[in-house]
């Protein structure tokens, strides 16, 4: 199976997954569906499925333009609110694409209905495939919009961080360098978050995504996936990995809004000659 990753919106990914014997493919959030349509064209395969991680418009703006365009195209998701939902489904269960199998993951806490699909091929030695919308990033997790702590805490250890170690992980936006310069903050010594930062700036100048990455590289710099290790303990002040995660995400939150604070100021200083560009602003 192959994976085409297509960068849209502001920070977003969509997928589309192609079996290559039969030229079928399977979209993963697909937000803009004409983008989405094109490369199906262009690649000549045959849409026949969407799958929603989670009802946020960013994820799932395109699914009712698409079934208009393709109405016997089937989209799977887990939550209501979905729109252009067709079939809702359920923790653990299993979708077959000719030889593409899909398991579904509950993973509520960014949203109540989120869910992951895990996806692998028969008679391939291919690494398997999670696609993990809002929920893990490469570098770090979704917010905690409609859930709590102990929710998402299940969600990274016991349904992701349980698959196989070398499974490739999709996430649903291009949030790697702030998550990475998040996670240098937790663990200023984890030479592995130096290593990634580097490398996703430089994928950043290149204008090429940092997607996928590994389970087993997420374990090595991501600290939500690193809640019993000393240096994260020691940063949030808690040694329970519940309470870890709790203050994790929460200092995650402040980080996000001090740099919008500084931004704006830093800006007009700017504009009005205030500041030079290498001192424009408190260092956060
Ligand atoms: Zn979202």
């Amino acid at each position: 199976m192959k994976v085409k990753v297509i960068s849209v919106l502001e920070d977003n990914y969509m997928y589309l997954v192609i079996e290559e014997d039969s030229k079928d493919a399977i979209a993963v959030d697909p937000a803009v569906p004409h983008r989405l349509l094109e490369i199906v064209k262009r690649e000549g395969v045959r849409l026949t499925a969407v799958l929603t991680t989670h009802h946020h418009w960013d994820h799932a703006r395109g699914n009712e333009a698409l079934v208009k365009e393709i109405p016997e195209l089937r989209v799977y998701g887990g939550d209501d609110r979905i729109a252009g939902l067709t079939h809702k489904v359920t923790n653990g269960q299993e979708l077959k694409f000719n030889t593409i199998n899909v398991r579904c993951l509950f993973t509520p806490c960014h949203t109540s209905g989120h869910m992951c699909y895990f996806m692998w091929e028969d008679d391939c030695t291919d690494s398997p495939a999670v696609f993990t919308g809002d929920t893990l990033f490469v570098g770090g997790c979704g917010r905690f919009f409609e859930g709590t702590a102990e929710q998402m805490y299940h969600n990274l250890t016991e349904v992701l961080g349980t698959l196989p170690l070398d499974t490739k992980v999709f996430c649903g936006h291009e949030y790697t360098i702030k998550n990475l310069k998040f996670a240098s903050l937790v663990e200023p010594e984890n030479e592995k978050v130096k290593e990634m930062l580097s490398w996703a700036r430089a994928r950043d100048d290149d204008d090429k995504p940092t997607v996928p990455s590994t389970l087993l590289e997420e374990f090595e710099y991501n600290p939500f996936l690193r809640l019993s290790e000393e240096g994260v303990q020691k940063f949030t002040g808690q040694t329970d990995p519940i309470e870890v995660l709790r203050v994790l995400r929460k200092e995650k939150d402040n980080f996000k809004k001090r740099k919008e604070r500084v931004l704006p100021h830093a800006m007009l200083a700017l504009e009005w000659g205030l500041a030079h560009t290498s001192h424009s602003g408190p260092v956060t």
